[in-house]
């Protein structure tokens, strides 16, 4: 009896859920026009390429012109995946390997060096759908490390690889393997040289932006509604002792759940890790989500013999921008207070693309079906008319 009372509400429930929030629940909603359609169809993809310590002053404009080059790059590959039906997946893969690639990011050749001189490249994936998840650590021959993710996401009964193991499974997955010599640049190497002359401990940020700089990652929202997020680095200059950061943690450098959104973070890896940053923030959104609609239908009328009359389905509410910005930030604000730095992307189910981080920069882009694309470095950049 009561079933059918709702199912027969349910009917109508578009749009006098659409009032009822736009009016009573959500004042963030009262523009009609930042609405969007929970049901339609769109795509959205944010990049990044490492947070830390940016001033202009230590940039030339070639160099940022460069950097901002290579960004758009990497988010127009992905963009025209998902804009031809593709799937988040294969658009965080491309994008990613692109950014791996090139020797500008730590993250495949360009990576930072370990105490010991080598590179020790790490990576994760995971798509929103089922929640499967893949990740490698301590990779010194595999070319790619975040297909080497995927693989052991989609080929493997495993989540977590490391070391010589992870690049065995690659070889066997007939993934191009190199000399570990092909991750070398003489950038990384001399950045090497001044932190171990500036003898501070390797969990101590020596100020060097060549310290950690140049993480790269991806989020993306595909037209079928599904979401993933991948992270690739060489971790921290110095690193030692088999050191781990944020980046190949599922739940701390990486996360994506079809639920609440997808997130990829760089920064601080033992801070990321402390907070378990990436599923931290899932798990707000998708709380504060359910506590929306929680709040819209305590809005709702109740008829003589006191049912609601109608009831408030989750396909029909949505966050909106600035309450996923607020619940993002909150969670760096932990990183921030515990004493970490860094930054995350973050997309959701309904496209936004939201960036949040406590350095004076981040390298980073965001795309959509809405028309959306740009890339910037500098926090003072403005660049979504939302934030
Ligand atoms: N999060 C990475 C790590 O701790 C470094 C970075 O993002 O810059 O290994």
């Amino acid at each position: 009896m009561l079933t059918a009372r709702i199912q027969s509400i349910k009917i109508s429930v578009w749009a006098v859920a659409m009032a009822a929030l736009t009016v009573l629940a959500t004042p963030a909603l009262a523009q009609e026009d930042e609405y969007r359609d929970p049901q339609e169809p769109r795509w959205s993809i944010a990049i990044h390429g490492g947070a830390g310590t940016m001033r202009r002053d230590s940039m030339t404009e070639q160099q940022q012109a460069d950097y901002k080059a290579a960004l758009q790059k990497a988010l127009d590959t992905g963009a025209a995946i998902l804009k031809d039906g593709g799937t988040a997946l294969d658009a965080v893969e491309a994008t990613i390997r692109l950014m791996e690639d090139d020797p500008r990011f730590n993250a495949g050749k360009g990576a930072v060096f370990t105490w010991e001189g080598t590179n020790e490249l790490d990576a994760s994936i995971m798509e929103g759908n089922g929640r499967n998840a893949g990740a490698a650590t301590g990779v010194t021959r595999t070319r790619h490390p975040i297909s080497l993710a995927r693989k052991v996401m989609e080929d493997s009964p495993h989540v977590f690889l490391s070391g010589a193991g992870a690049d065995q499974f690659a070889r066997e997955q007939a993934l191009e393997q190199v000399d570990p010599a092909f991750f070398e640049t003489e950038r990384r190497k001399d950045a090497l040289e001044r932190f171990k002359a500036s003898q501070v401990s390797t969990l101590n940020d020596s100020g060097d932006d060549d310290y950690k700089f140049g993480t790269v990652g991806a989020v993306a929202l595909d037209l079928n509604g599904n979401l993933a997020a991948g992270t690739s680095t060489g971790g921290m200059t110095g690193k030692r002792w088999g050191r781990i950061g944020d980046s190949p943690v599922i739940g701390a450098g990486t996360y994506a759940d079809d639920r609440s959104c997808a997130v990829s973070a760089t920064g601080s890896g033992e801070y990321f890790i402390r907070v378990g940053v990436a599923k931290e923030i899932c798990s707000r959104l998708y709380a504060r989500f359910r506590r929306e609609i929680d709040v819209a239908q305590a809005t709702v009328p109740l008829d003589a013999e006191g049912f609601p009359t109608y009831i408030i389905h989750a396909s029909e509410m949505i966050l909106t921008q600035a309450q996923v910005q607020e619940e993002v930030d909150s969670v760096m604000q932990e990183v921030g207070d515990l004493g970490g730095d860094g930054g995350v992307i973050v997309t959701t189910p309904i496209g936004y693309t939201i960036y949040s981080f406590n350095t004076e920069g981040m390298y980073r882009g965001r795309a959509d079906s809405d028309g959306l694309s740009e890339v910037a470095i500098f926090a003072d950049e403005v660049t979504d008319p939302v934030e």
